[in-house]
């Protein structure tokens, strides 16, 4: 039986425009989807955005416009992004869609019965988070991550009973039957289990939520808590509630993976295997945390000034050579700064130099030489380590082992100057070279493709293209 995979990236709010940090998301998730398409799985690719959210609401209002206008306007550009990085996603899912609602509302009446009770309570609530703060979380009374001071709300809610399932989510962590990557992740998760789990709330009053989400089944007085309604979106792409084949992409059997930023990791590794329990449905096998970016070195900005907008690095440098960047240059899991100096560098040296340069001397090569025709197997072996690595989610080493063959390769050529022999008239004694070289560019070419999909394809072309041809720089030196 084939291999099932789903792959999702987080839904993002859509109360500004998409940043760096989301594009990293997208570039790692579509690694990890493609490569399992390239070793042969039946892969899935979802992403979408989080339009049920307060802040959503907030940020409308002080634009002058509705929340559905917004929502509307800033899903666009999510979805832009998507594409023009090329993120092979076979569903975008926004939360607004009435195929959404009908999914929220088959999951909470899937929950055990015993999990949810009503309560009152008084807490202090940060719109920015979308998420309760307790008063050790603030700094000076204030939200440490947004600067606000936290809202006081006082009303009665459902809740869910997470403090059940305290000890089968510890089992399932440290077990890694959820493999959480990286490692310290896993132990911070722990950690924060073993603190001992409190009973959440899972909605809010309609009339603070402005009338906006999910009405929970039921009770037209509430409206499904943010976090809860946007972690079922993964469940919204295969159809839960609305078709009887959702099962085809989320069940026991497939591996189901989810790409996440280390702010919300609470919400993935915890919550939602504890609401997929609840409701006897699949939890996911493996989660993978990147880390923070900050841009330039500035902490990333909602502000339209000196934020680096992602669409305007793709136009000028091209989707591959951004999600080359993105995955060789920033470590998978910890922070790490986006330097748009240091991407244009890199495009320089790294992909024209280094990998450019070698696919035309080596076509050039091949039409001064008269060797016309590659004969090579079609699935190449992997560069040794390249699976560990990607099984592993470790994106710049697995692109170590491929950089390090187009160094080597490259290293080779200058070594036997295969155009002495050309100039000499022996044509023919270099074939056999020429033969191993493409071979190992086709190896690259082959192996690439799930971090550069348009530059793996043109390498391939390039070497199988009968006669061979003198090939085109794929990336164009730009000024420095
Ligand atoms: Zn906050």
């Amino acid at each position: 039986m084939t291999q099932k995979t789903h792959v999702t990236t987080t839904i993002p709010y859509v109360n500004a425009r998409p940043h760096v940090g989301f594009a990293l998301e997208l570039a790692q998730a579509d690694a990890i989807a493609r490569y399992h398409r390239l070793v042969g799985h039946d892969t899935r690719l979802q992403t979408g955005t989080d339009e049920n959210a307060l802040k959503n609401v907030v940020a409308a209002s002080e634009r002058g416009i509705s929340p559905e206008e917004l929502v509307s306007q800033n899903s666009g550009l999510f979805r832009a992004l998507v594409e023009a990085l090329n993120v092979s996603a076979d569903d975008f899912v926004r939360t607004s869609e009435q195929r959404h609602t009908t999914a929220v509302e088959y999951f909470w009446l899937s929950l055990k019965q015993d999990d949810i009770y009503q309560d009152s309570y008084s807490a202090t609530y940060c719109i920015g988070c979308e998420d309760f703060l307790l008063e050790q979380d603030l700094v000076e009374g204030r939200c440490p991550d947004h600067g606000t001071v936290p809202e006081e709300v006082h009303e009665q809610n459902y809740f869910f009973r997470l403090s059940a399932y305290q000890d089968k989510l510890d089992r399932l962590i440290s077990t890694n039957e959820i493999t959480v990557f990286p490692e310290t992740r896993k132990n911070e998760i722990l950690a924060f289990i073993r603190r001992g789990l409190h009973d959440i709330s899972i909605s809010r009053t309609a009339e603070r939520a402005g009338g906006w989400g999910i009405t929970v089944p039921g009770d037209p007085s509430q409206v499904v808590y943010v976090w809860t309604d946007a972690l079922i979106n993964y469940l919204t792409g295969p159809g839960l509630g609305a078709s009887n084949d959702w099962q085809e992409w989320w069940n026991d059997d497939m591996l189901k993976i989810h790409a996440i930023g280390k702010n919300v990791w609470k919400f993935h590794a915890i919550y939602w295997p504890a609401f997929l329990l609840s409701a006897t449905l699949s939890i996911p096998n493996q989660i993978v945390i990147h880390g923070f970016l900050t841009e330039n070195g500035r902490k990333i900005s909602k502000s339209l000034g000196n934020a680096i907008d992602p669409l305007g690095c793709i136009n000028e440098y091209g989707a591959d050579a951004v999600r080359y960047y993105l995955l060789r240059m920033l470590p998978p899991f910890i922070d790490s700064d986006f330097q748009t100096e240091r991407l244009r560098l890199v495009y320089n040296t790294d992909l024209a130099n280094d990998l450019g340069n070698l696919v035309s001397r080596l076509t050039t090569l091949c039409v001064r030489a008269g060797y016309r025709r590659y004969h090579g197997e079609d699935a190449p072996q992997a560069p040794a380590g390249y699976h560990e690595a990607l099984g592993a989610c470790l994106f710049d080493q697995a692109l170590d082992t491929l950089w390090s063959i187009v160094a080597e390769t490259n290293k080779d050529i200058e070594w036997a100057a295969p155009w002495n022999a050309i100039k000499s008239g022996q044509h023919k004694s270099i074939h056999s070279r020429l033969h191993a070289w493409l071979g190992e560019l086709y190896r690259v070419g082959y192996w690439l493709a799930p971090f550069m999909p348009t530059t793996a394809k043109a390498i391939q072309a390039a070497i199988r293209e009968y006669p061979i041809q003198s090939s085109a720089p794929l990336f164009p030196r730009k000024a420095l």
